[in-house]
């Protein structure tokens, strides 16, 4: 069994990776000789996301999570994007209200924005980068990167999730992300076709 170690320190994100592990792992054979490990096993901070893409910031976590654990690793840089707000927060999402901010302060901005914004366009977008490299100079890192459309609410729906999932609502559903069963989150999320695209290719180029 290969380890894989997961270079985030969301909760969030690593309760989603656990879970997309198990429900895919029928259809990625890959999958069954990988063990997800979450780079909070490791000492030492985040490194800081100086990239202007998701794809740079996944590659800069990656890079640090293989160098930490001298294991290969899988980085997700995600957020949301907002129409009108020209695309913001994008790549801020995480640190849109400031460098500590809560989910629930990203939220309150987002609202606040959004009310200010000339557009009553509330269409949005969240936005999953994974890079994985099999050491930390690896020069040929494989990267998947997959979008998920919905509509920002005017308040807040639903416990489950984490980050934005509140405030995105999903038409075709008639709920917001965090009134989704996990389960079909991380079958139609952003993070699972992400994730997907990114096993294919693990598929063909085996550790
Ligand atoms: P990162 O850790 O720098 O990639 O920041 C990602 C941020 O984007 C998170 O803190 C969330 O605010 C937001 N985000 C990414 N994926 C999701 C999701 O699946 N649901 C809700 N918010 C998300």
């Amino acid at each position: 069994m290969s380890q894989i170690v997961i270079a985030s320190h969301n909760q969030g994100k690593l309760r989603e990776f656990d879970a997309m592990r198990l429900l895919m792992s029928d259809e990625f054979s890959a999958l069954k000789a990988l063990e997800f490990i979450p780079i909070t096993r490791w000492a030492g901070d985040p490194p800081d996301e100086t990239g202007d893409s998701f794809i740079t910031n996944a590659l800069i976590k990656a890079r640090a999570a293989a160098a930490l654990s001298g294991l290969p690793a899988i980085a997700d840089d995600s957020g949301l994007e907002v129409a009108a707000l020209g695309g913001a927060p994008g790549i801020f999402s995480a640190r849109y209200a400031g460098i500590n901010a809560t989910d629930q302060d990203n939220n309150a901005l987002l609202l606040a924005e959004l009310a200010a914004a000339p557009s009553k366009n509330r269409s949005a977008q969240f936005v999953c980068a994974l890079v994985f490299v099999r050491h930390a100079t690896d020069p040929a890192p494989l990267t998947a990167y997959a979008t998920w459309a919905g509509e920002i609410l005017t308040a807040p729906q639903g416990e489950r999730g984490f980050g934005y999932d509140p405030l995105f609502f999903l038409p075709d559903f008639g709920k917001s992300a965090a009134e989704l069963p996990a389960d079909l989150k991380n079958r139609i999320s952003h993070r699972a076709f992400a994730l997907a695209q990114l096993l294919t290719q693990l598929g063909s180029h085996p550790l």
